[in-house]
């Protein structure tokens, strides 16, 4: 049996162990070594196929630098590694790190139960560090502390071994600080990292070796003597008496917890469905034959196999053939073909049970993030996204032309890997708009596009999106149909607060169809909204809502699907700006139709019902919003006066700020639309000694003496008459 088929045979086996599977993820700051690390474990263990593995031992450090980063696009890649005797499968899950979108991080999280926190030995412990780590910690992932470039401390630093060992326990010290300050409260003490028990390592990733207490001990290895080999630029010889791949896979098996022991813990506050229901059961004790749990965590795709979701299972197999759920799509799904990765390549297999990631075929609707089960009820792992809003928007479009239908397939592809980017594809002129939550989001994904995907593209500047909304009670007013045998009267007003939070949260399901008609008209009661209004609901569009509270009308009902038409219409271009509207009500109140239904088609019903909606939306004091950010800054003393001069230049307001050692950290909010080039100001005022993150904050409404310049910039830009419409071209 060759080697290949000795590790798939061992990885299978291991497979109905979880007992012996640990399901891992690593956070690091930018370039402090996750993919170095993930790559030099993988060729330690022996999981490299034969043929990179063979070509990793006869490339010098340049070449390997170039053929790098095998790890950087697979969803997970496994280790079989052997301690004490027995054998275990470590499944290391990519946690994207780097930047941080929020939910990305947080899903992959929640398909781990460990992580390794790289904390570079030279720069110590970053901004994204903390925010990588507060991440594990809300998800309940244990930690361990890998300290990463101790080459470089010791050979470009030239600190002495004392210093180094003063850096290690100031490195050690911060991380500490910051489990204390994040993990649950029960696991502040539990979880913290301890040179003496093994839970930190150190070590060169680079030149592949790492050390720990408990193998020093062991191999009677020393501080001096790594010192030595460093100084004495012999780090091959450190690397085979101290291996990375041994030292950091003992410490995963000995210190993060295996799936089932970490199921037990973790599925109660990773889901929130009944754990006493067969589900929950089943999740908590990872029983491979309860009802199929899987979490999505990363959508790739393969030029022969499409589009492939790999996630966790939590309980229960997936098989080939199996129909399957996923939940909040329509329908069953059939799977198609089930893998199980080893090392870095995805094996076919019959099946995978609970404990295991898996990547399967077929699964056409699911995306990162989405809950696949047996049961069609289950509750799934995380709210399903109702509402997302994307706050700016850049036209793209490929470089070169014969890339155009290439570019159309990538954004598909990307729209379903991070489901917080909007697409919008226009086959006709070839130009194509993505949306999403901010400059740097935005940037990030065309760098995808560029980069994983190789298309090259032009993009515009960003856009700002806007919203339009009311700010009092318009109408009842009029809209003809262009025949003058149908009426509608619509008022409109701002739907109450209450309501827009349940909308925003998911409690109530946003779209024309009404599922449970009952339900909804308790929900919004409780919100708020009075009886009559609560049981006529015909729909929901964005934070929009269409209620008929007219009486006794004949042939409404036939024209009801009509009206709603209208309404999803008028609710995704406002009067002012043809921007969506935002947190409004709209009232049928009265209507007079024609008997004959040949003169109330949809020709007719639509204008009249839109014209009636823009008449009184005009009538309703009309404002225009814009999206907010939280910005954060963390500025030493000394630049606080340049850093706030360039908030105010950018109509922020100061919400708060704190102390922290000798830093104080801003918190502001600033309209998404001045923030543009924020990035490089903000560096050339401070030389880039500021740190700084945003955080979307939704929409407010725009300072007055700026909506009529905003109206017509919009307008401009989308090839429209600069001047609004008045509310007369509306009247009939
Ligand atoms: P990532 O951004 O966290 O994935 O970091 P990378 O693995 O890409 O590493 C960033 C840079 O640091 C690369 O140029 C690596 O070659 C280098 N690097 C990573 N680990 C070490 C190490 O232990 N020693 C040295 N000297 N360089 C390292």
């Amino acid at each position: 049996m060759g080697r290949r088929e000795e590790m798939i045979k061992k990885a299978t086996e291991i497979m109905h162990d979880p007992t012996r599977i640990h399901n891992i993820g690593i956070a690091a700051h930018i370039d402090h070594g996750k993919t170095t690390l993930s790559d030099n474990l993988l060729a330690g263990a022996g999981m490299m196929s034969e043929e990179l593995a063979g070509k990793q031992l006869v490339l010098d450090f340049d070449e390997q630098e170039q053929a790098r980063g095998i790890t950087i696009n697979a969803a997970s890649v496994s280790m079989v590694h052997e301690l004490e005797g027995k054998e275990y499968l470590i499944n290391l899950i990519d946690t994207p790190g780097h930047v941080d979108f929020g939910g990305d991080v947080t899903r992959a999280m929640r398909a781990v139960d460990g992580c390794v926190i790289v904390v570079c030995a030279v720069e110590g412990a970053m901004p994204q560090t903390e925010t990588v780590v507060r991440q594990a910690l809300k998800e309940k992932v244990k930690p361990v502390l890998f300290i990463n470039k101790v080459d470089r401390l010791i050979n470009e630093l030239q600190v002495t071994p004392k210093q180094m060992q003063e850096r290690f326990i100031k490195i050690i010290k911060n991380v500490n600080e910051l489990i204390r300050k994040m993990a649950p409260k029960e696991l502040k003490d539990e979880w913290q990292v301890k040179v003496e028990d093994g839970s930190v390592a150190f070590g060169s990733a680079y030149y592949n070796w790492a050390i720990s207490i408990p193998f020093m001990k062991k191999s009677g290895i020393t501080f001096n003597d790594i010192y030595n080999y460093c100084k004495n630029n012999d780090q091959k010889s450190l690397a085979k008496k101290a291996p990375l791949h041994r030292v950091l896979l003992n410490m995963v098996i000995r210190h993060l917890p295996n799936a089932v022991t970490a199921q037990n813990y973790r599925i109660p506050h990773i889901w929130h469905g009944d754990p006493e229901s067969k589900i929950g059961k089943a999740m908590v004790s990872t029983d491979e034959n309860g009802p199929l749990t899987l979490m999505i965590t990363k959508i790739t795709t393969d030029p022969h196999a499409g589009d492939i979701a790999a996630g966790r299972v939590f309980s229960g197999r997936i098989r080939k053939g199996d129909m399957v759920k996923v939940i909040g799509q329509p329908g069953l799904e059939r799977v198609q073909q089930v893998g199980f990765f080893v090392g870095q390549e995805r094996v076919p297999v019959d099946e995978v049970v609970a404990g295991n990631i898996a990547a399967v075929t077929g699964i056409k609707s699911a995306v990162a993030g989405s809950t696949v089960s047996s049961d069609e009820n289950m509750e799934p792992f995380e709210k399903i996204v109702h509402y997302s809003d994307p706050v700016i928007t850049k036209a793209i479009e490929a470089k070169h032309m014969k890339d155009l239908p290439k570019l159309v397939d990538v954004l598909r592809q990307i729209a379903k890997e991070d489901p917080s980017i909007e697409v919008t594809i226009n086959q006709e002129t070839g130009e194509h708009l993505i949306s999403g939550m901010g400059e740097l989001h935005l940037e990030v994904t065309e760098y995808k596009i560029e980069h994983y995907k190789g298309v090259e593209i032009k993009s515009s500047p960003p856009i700002v999106v806007y919203r339009e909304s009311v700010s009092a009670q318009g109408g009842p007013f009029e809209g003809k149909s262009p025949n003058k045998h149908n009426k509608f009267y619509i008022e409109v007003e701002p739907l109450e607060p209450e309501v827009i939070d349940k909308i925003k949260s998911g409690e109530i399901d946003i779209g024309t169809r009404i599922k449970d008609k009952k339900g909804l008209a308790k929900i919004l009661q409780d919100a708020g909204m009075n009886k009559e209004e609560a049981k006529g609901v015909y729909a929901i569009e964005g934070m929009n809502l269409l209620t008929n509270v007219s009486k006794g009308v004949q042939y409404l009902f036939e024209t009801r699907e009509l009206i709603i038409e209208a309404f999803r219409e008028a609710m995704n271009r406002a009067p002012l700006t043809e921007e969506p509207v935002y947190g409004v009500k709209v009232k049928l109140v009265d209507a007079k139709l024609h008997e004959d239904s040949i003169h109330r088609g949809p020709a007719q019903v639509i204008p009249a019902v839109r014209s009636a909606i823009y008449g009184a939306m005009l009538e309703a004091k009309p404002i225009i919003l814009e999206p907010k950010q939280k910005v954060f800054i963390d500025v030493p003393m000394d630049l606080m006066g340049a850093v706030n001069r360039e908030l105010m230049q950018r109509r922020a307001e100061i919400l708060d700020m704190e102390q922290t050692g000798d830093m104080t950290r801003i918190i502001g909010k600033a309209p998404v639309a001045e923030m543009f080039g924020f990035s490089s100001a903000i560096r050339s005022v401070t030389g880039g000694r500021v740190l700084w993150s945003t955080e979307n904050a939704g929409f407010e409404p725009l300072p007055k003496e700026l909506e009529a310049e905003v109206i017509e910039k919009v307008r401009t830009r989308k090839g429209l008459n600069p001047k609004p419409p008045t509310i007369d071209k509306y009247r009939s």
